[in-house]
Formats: C-alpha cells, structure tokens, sequence
C-alpha cells in the first residue's frame, strides 16, 4: 500500500472510529446488506440462522433481531421472522408449510389476498386449497382430510367480522396432528395472544396498529417451537424476505405506544359503533363486542379487547349506489385500504360474491375509527346518512 492513501481510499476507508458507551432509548438503526467478519474462518463458520451472530443483511441486524424479540414477547412466543408485509408473511408461512399434494383450510372470510395467494396456489402449485365456513368449530373436524396439512385461521375475519372458535379448531386440528395457523392482526397480540387459543404459527400485519402511522408495510410470524420456526426460517430465506433498518425503526418506535393507541382505538369505536347501533338507517353492527356480530359469545370468552375496526350492514333498501354516495359524503374518514392509523377510514364492499351465504342483502361499510374526537366523527356519519 502507499504511504498516502488515495482520496477514493480515504473516502472510503476512515480510521475514525467514535467512542464507545453511548447510551439513548431509541434502538439505533443499522443499515447493512454487507456484514464484515472479522476473518475467513469467522466468514466460513456463520450460519445464516443463528441470531447470536451476524451474516448479510437480509438475515437480520441488532435493529431487526431487537423488533423480533420485541414482537415475540408480545405474543409469548419464542421466534419471531420479519416479512417486508404481511402479506408476504402470509405467503412464506404457506410456502413453508405446504407442498404439492398437500391441501390447506382456508376460512371462507379470509384476507381476500390470501383467498388470492390459496386459489394461486391450487391453480398453479399443485396444492388443495378448501374454504371453510369460519363459524364451522369443531365441526372443522369433518373436512379434514388424510393430505390436510394446515389450517389458517383469521379472528376476526377484516371484513364480514365473524369470530372463529379457535379453540375449538385447534383442538380438531392438533387431533389429527395437523398445524393452525392464525393471521392475529386486528388483535395485534394484545386482545388474544394466539398461542393461548391453540395457534402453533400467529401472523401479524405490522403494517396495522404496530406502525401505527399508515407509513410503513411489514409483517411478522411468531412461533415458539424450533422445530416449526426452522421451516418458515429456510422459506423466509429461500424467499429473500428481509426488511429494511428504517421501516423496523418506525415499527419498534409504534410498538412503545401501540397499547394506548389500541385501548383508544377500542374505546372510540365501541362509541361510534353503539351511536350507528341505534339509526334506523343501520341493519346490523358488525363489531365483535355487539350481540349482532356472528361470533360475539367467543368474543366474549376469548379476547380482551376489540381495537378500532368493524362493519356495519345498511338496512336492505338502499343500494349499494346510495351506500357509496354515503361514504364519499363523509369528510372525517378517508377512503382506503389498511387500518390501525391515527386517521378514520371507510370502504364500501359488496359482500354477495366476496362471502359463499352472506345472510344480508343491505350494503356493508367497513370502518376504521382514528383517534379523532369520537363526537366529530359521529356528527361526520350523521351529516353523511342525512345524504341518503
Ligand atoms: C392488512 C392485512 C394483511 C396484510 O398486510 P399488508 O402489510 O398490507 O400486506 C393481512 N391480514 C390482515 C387481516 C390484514 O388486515
């Protein structure tokens, strides 16, 4: 080497190294796709699994090993892998899980882009996708079949809002030796923590209550059997799904105040949804802690708490034109997808077609109640019912 580093060198390589012992709350952010060793034998000997090491980037850094453990902790759970969102969560768990020949029960009130990804995956795969009636229970037990190798389960289902039985389907499952997988989402491990009902794999959207900012897309599956972890862990890798330092930052900052903003959430939309409970316009409340949502005694039985997301069911004589017109007339809500945000949001479905027996024939109005003064948004909706 020459005496005097060139200046691309010097640019590159800097001798300073800062002192040691800062100490601050916040996780620091590391970026990194590189990981340096310290020499070949340490490079030859790193096992991309390990968490008491560093290998690239993709398998994680001290900012995305600490919002795993953080999210683990939640859940009670041990294992915890990053997807860039929950979908791709969704999808690595099925890919883990599942091969050609396999089938896989799906509730017929799912996701709808895992209702996508299952019919993907028995159109192209070679994999048996079934729906079941996510009200099924214990009776889960007569649709499984010999090449059954998981059941994915949702409470409650984003939309139409039915509580599965967990236990119930659990117990079914793990009776033929088969696995549950739950998507725990709108209870963010806070008003269920799956494992406690019987899930071997809980899935969460971050994107939701964790971020809690409607700025960030990731997602998590948490387990707490090495075995089980093992195999998500190789699809996670095989997959590539790594997350970005600054996206982890934004969730592990969310997760500090995710417990307030949630009970909050809760409070405003039991209020919202006990107001819209008494207008003539409104044919049923779809929230899991009202009698009229299919599931509420599970509900009752099983969760702590509700958080800001539910439906209502218009009554049968207006249209879903008239429905629609209703939404756009509303100027506290936004119109859009996602939900767990600060902001009040309102999307308008057509639940024949999208649900196999949907009872109503009113249009349905999903809600996310923000954390705006409720008596605003309960003069919003009134403004925008009086359209009708
Ligand atoms: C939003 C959501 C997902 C997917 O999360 P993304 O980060 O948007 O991909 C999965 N399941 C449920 C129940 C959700 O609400």
């Amino acid at each position: 080497m020459t005496k005097t580093k060139s200046i691309q060198t010097t640019l590159t390589h800097s001798d300073y190294r800062p002192p040691a012992g800062f100490a601050a709350y916040p996780t620091p952010i590391h970026h990194a796709s590189t990981v340096l060793f310290k020499d070949v034998a340490s490079l030859r000997s790193g096992d991309w699994r390990s968490k008491q090491a560093y290998t690239y980037g993709l398998h994680g850094t001290p900012t995305t090993f600490t919002l795993e453990a953080r999210l683990a902790a939640i859940e009670g759970g041990t294992h915890c892998l990053l997807a860039p969102s929950g979908l791709a969560a969704i999808s690595m768990i099925l890919l883990a899980l599942l091969k050609s020949g396999d089938d896989v029960l799906l509730p017929d009130n799912v996701y709808n882009p895992t209702r996508e990804l299952g019919r993907w995956l028995a159109n192209d795969f070679g994999i048996s996708a079934r729906f079941y009636d996510p009200l099924v229970g214990a009776r889960i037990a007569d649709l499984i079949q010999p090449n059954t190798k998981l059941i994915w389960t949702e409470a409650p289902g984003s939309v139409s809002m039915e509580v599965p039985d967990l236990r119930a389907i659990s117990a079914a499952a793990h009776d033929k030796g088969i696995l549950v997988a739950l998507d725990n989402t709108w209870a963010a491990g806070l008003a269920l923590r799956g494992f406690d009902v019987g899930a071997d794999i809980v899935m969460q959207a971050l994107t939701k209550y964790q971020s809690g900012g409607s700025d960030v897309l990731m997602g998590a599956v948490i387990t707490r059997d090495t075995a089980i972890n093992d195999r998500i862990a190789t699809s996670h890798m095989r997959l590539g799904m790594g997350v970005g330092g600054d996206d982890a930052w934004l969730v592990l900052r969310g997760l500090e105040t995710m417990k307030l903003r949630f009970d909050a959430h809760d409070a405003s939309a039991r209020k919202v949804a006990a107001w819209l409970k008494g207008r003539p316009e409104i044919a049923k409340v779809l929230h899991p802690a009202f009698e009229d949502c299919p599931g509420h005694d599970v509900w009752q039985r099983d969760f702590t708490g509700a958080g800001g997301l539910f439906s209502v069911v218009f009554d049968a004589r207006f249209s879903g034109e008239q429905v629609d017109r209703f939404v756009d007339a509303l100027a506290l809500f936004g119109i859009g997808y996602s939900w767990g945000g600060t902001h009040s949001l309102a999307v308008p479905y057509r639940m024949q077609g999208m649900r196999r027996d949907w009872p109503d024939t009113g249009p349905l109005v999903r809600f996310n109640i923000g954390l705006e003064g409720t008596d605003d948004l309960i003069a919003d909706i009134e403004q925008a019912l009086g359209r009708l």
